[in-house]
């Protein structure tokens, strides 16, 4: 089954930071989770780089705009590859094969009469790049910039946006278009039926940095119709729209369920299948902000933990979806907590007791253990593909977390290094369970920490693949006379 996911694409007038990191790192949750469930799986991100604020930044900087774009664009990127996230697309609004899908899509929402010329007067920001309404202004400054915004007065063409209100309340209440959580899906359909709905300026006469009106090159593009269209960039060149999940935070929301499906709609093309909006960060209990200097950077985080601690750190904290504070106490308690202690500690323990009691080979026997309860086994194979279906990735990681401290117990209730004195049958049983348990370990946190799955299994002595489940879930695959490395502990405590 075909599955196409999309992050945002990231405006280059600022870095990336902690905001920028979850959104990605969910896209690759979901890519290697669709992967090994055998989906045809397709995962696009980029950099949204043109807009009067691109050019007033490059310019401060005494640069071209594009050079600029170049700049930041490639910090995402390599912040990516040093995340190892697996996309499919890197796109760039800048991008040749971009450029020429927004001007081809525009023709088409003028032929079929859905542009018309006006006079556009209101308030601009430039921080938003977003027109604002007075009742939306805080002591007469957008409340997110703290900077008063522009009168502007000039000649725009409009998408008519209001012809599509009963259409888009019907869609998003159906489901035909899903948006998640319910509250944010609430959030949509009352903007949509509390208030009139109007045109839309999807053109600027004095930025020219930005892609130009096919018809009327005094005009370029306005950078939010330029952005939106990126994923219809990236799926014409595989086949693959309508997307399936475009995964945002909530202060894009309006955009992409407002005027991207209307687009749509109006082209003739399917809106996407479903949105899911996650919820900001807070540091130590406060907002992120340049002001207060606690802006997370994503590359620094990695100078003091390996890239798998931060991934499932972030999605083990909160609920996907709901707002959440990140610090750096946190991290440390749930490094030594549940990395450490509970996960590290218990493939630590069972592969040493198999190099010390077994010379490290695996033997798998013929009777079983009654006591040991496989239906825990496959109780979380379940919970955690549920929980993986519908975006709730800390369900799936408690799931995953209640089988490690189960096979922890396990351990102390049977004592193998009594047993390896007295049994050594049952100790076999025994110590196989725990070595099935850590595979099976290994593979359900696959999506979450590749590399420590690809660690542990490597140390059980198989060969991780990536892209199949299949057999994978079954007990007992692990095979007689498997031998096991014993190195160093995953996950070592820090003081
Ligand atoms: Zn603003």
């Amino acid at each position: 089954m075909k599955y196409f996911i999309t992050t945002p694409i990231y405006y280059v007038n600022d870095a990336p930071h902690i905001g920028h990191l979850y959104t990605t790192l969910a896209g690759d949750i979901l890519v290697r989770y669709h992967k090994l469930i055998g989906d045809d799986v397709y995962l696009l991100t980029g950099t949204d780089e043109h807009g009067a604020k691109i050019a007033e930044v490059a310019e401060k900087k005494g640069i071209e705009p594009k050079e600029f774009a170049d700049q930041i664009s490639a910090q995402f990127k390599s912040l990516w590859a040093k995340y190892d996230v697996k996309f499919d697309r890197f796109i760039r609004t800048t991008d040749a094969d971009h450029e020429i899908t927004v001007a081809e899509f525009l023709t088409k929402l003028k032929e079929k009469d859905f542009i018309y010329k006006g006079e556009y007067k209101g308030l601009y920001c430039r921080g938003c790049e977003s027109y604002k309404k007075q009742s939306e202004l805080v002591d007469g400054k957008c409340p997110d910039h703290n900077r008063v915004p522009e009168e502007l007065s000039e000649p725009a063409y409009f998408f008519k946006l209001s012809q599509f209100k009963s259409q888009l309340i019907e869609l998003i209440k159906c489901n035909a278009l899903l948006i998640q959580p319910e509250i944010r899906k609430n959030e949509v359909l009352s903007f949509l039926q509390g208030q009139e709905l109007e045109d839309v300026a999807i053109s600027r006469q004095n930025v020219a940095w930005g892609i130009p009106l096919p018809w009327d090159n005094k005009h370029t593009i306005y950078v939010w119709v330029d952005a939106l269209i990126n994923y219809y960039t990236a799926a014409k060149e595989k086949n693959l729209w309508p997307a399936d999940l475009h995964l945002m935070a909530k202060d894009i929301l309006r955009f992409h369920c407002v005027i991207w499906p209307a687009m749509l709609i109006a082209i003739g093309e399917k809106p996407p299948k479903s949105v899911f909006v996650h919820g900001y960060f807070t540091i130590d209990g406060q907002k992120m902000s340049k002001s207060l200097g606690n802006v997370v950077d994503p590359d620094k985080l990695l100078e003091q933990y390996p890239r798998d601690v931060i991934r499932v750190f972030l999605f083990k904290a909160f609920p996907f979806g709901s707002d959440g504070d990140f610090s750096f106490d946190l991290l440390k308690e749930f490094y030594n907590g549940q990395l450490a202690n509970e996960l590290g500690n218990l493939v630590q323990r069972v592969l040493t007791m198999v190099k010390n009691y077994q010379n490290g080979v695996i033997t798998k026997p013929k009777d079983i253990d009654p006591t040991f309860e496989i239906d825990k086994v496959s109780e979380t194979w379940s919970l955690w593909k549920s929980s993986l279906d519908n975006l709730q990735f800390e369900l799936g990681l408690k799931a995953i977390w209640a089988l490690i401290k189960y096979a922890n117990q396990y351990i102390d209730d049977n004592k193998p290094w009594g047993l390896a004195k007295s049994d050594s049958e049952k100790l076999a049983i025994v110590l196989y369970n725990l070595t099935e348990v850590i595979r099976h370990l290994s593979i359900l946190l696959l999506p979450y920490m590749p590399d420590t799955a690809s660690e542990i299994s490597n140390r059980l002595g198989i060969k991780l693949q990536e892209d199949l489940l299949v057999d994978k879930q079954n007990w007992g695959v692990l095979k007689d006379g498997t031998k096991i490395e014993l190195s160093e502990a995953l996950f070592p405590r820090r003081g």
